[in-house]
């Protein structure tokens, strides 16, 4: 987005927060605040007239340029946010700026190392009608970092030990490497712990493979504890079966009996009869013979 604002001061540097803030829409600029706070706002090369920049914004990394010319104050950001007049980047690196042209309190002493907030900028800073710049990230400590860098990623890689990072002074070059030393050392947690968690899985794994061996064994004992008791069954049944078979041939020897006893009893009857007759026949004989011998003897 390009924008236009008249604007009568002569130099950036006048332009103070309470300007800005006045020509701002409140949420941009408090949006921008925030931006400073979190030291998301990089300025490339700036003087009184000119400022190109950077600024990490919520959805990546938006380049700005902003000049005072002709009385206006004219900003362009690569960002597409409909904010106006400035998008809540320019009025970060405005406000920036306003911040970082304020002369130091010991502006007669040499020059020190900016003050920790400011010591973030890749800066080559040209004031009015002087052009020395000032790097405050060393270019050695640069060069240290970016020879580190391959044998770490290398490291990183191959889930290796990361190799010792270099000794820097500028503090910007060691949070870089205390970032990715950080963010190494989780991950080679995250590792240890994927392991540890894949131990414990072929662990459970094993474990309910046994216990469903077991559960099979058991459920084959099961299923031969039934057949067996199928069988009983069928046994059961047979002997119920003979036990009817004998109880029945036994009430028929009952009858039997009694029906041998009745034979019996009339054999018996029959039996006397038979005796009374033969007493009957031999008085018969007797008595005959008694009759037949006087008359034998008549004859004679
Ligand atoms: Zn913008």
């Amino acid at each position: 987005m390009r924008n236009k604002i008249p604007c009568s001061a002569e130099r950036l540097g006048l332009l103070d927060p309470q300007m800005i803030q006045a020509v701002s829409e409140a949420s941009a600029f408090q949006i921008a605040q925030q931006y400073l706070t979190e030291n998301r706002v990089r300025i490339a090369e700036a003087d009184d007239a000119q400022i190109t920049s950077a600024v990490i914004g919520n959805a990546g990394l938006y380049e700005q340029t902003i000049r005072l010319k002709d009385g206006h104050l004219l900003s362009k950001c690569s960002c597409t946010l409909s904010e106006e007049p400035m998008c809540r980047h320019c009025i970060g690196v405005l406000l920036e700026y306003h911040r970082w042209s304020q002369p130091k309190p010991n502006a007669d002493a040499p020059q020190e190392s900016p003050p920790p907030n400011q010591a973030a900028h890749f800066v080559n800073r040209k004031t009015a009608g002087n052009t020395s710049s000032i790097a405050e990230v060393k270019l050695s400590d640069v060069v240290k970092f970016m020879e580190w860098l391959p044998s770490a990623t290398t490291a990183i890689q191959a889930q290796g030990q990361l190799p010792d990072p270099p000794q820097c002074d500028s503090p910007e070059v060691s949070a870089w490497t205390h970032a990715i030393c950080h963010l190494a050392e989780g991950r080679r947690t995250s590792d240890q712990a994927a392991t540890r968690l894949r131990a414990e899985m072929r662990d459970r794994e094993t474990h309910v493979r046994r216990v469903t061996q077991e559960l099979q064994a058991s459920m084959d004992e099961v299923k031969a504890a039934q057949m067996t008791a199928e069988e009983l069954r069928l046994k059961i049944a047979t002997y119920e079966d003979r036990l009817t078979k004998v109880a029945k041939l036994a009430t028929e020897m009952v009858t039997c009996e009694a029906q041998l006893q009745l034979a019996a009893s009339d054999l018996l009857q029959q039996d006397s009869q038979f005796e009374k007759i033969a007493g009957s026949i031999k008085e018969i004989a007797q008595t005959l013979i008694a009759t037949a011998k006087p008359m034998l003897k008549d004859s004679e």
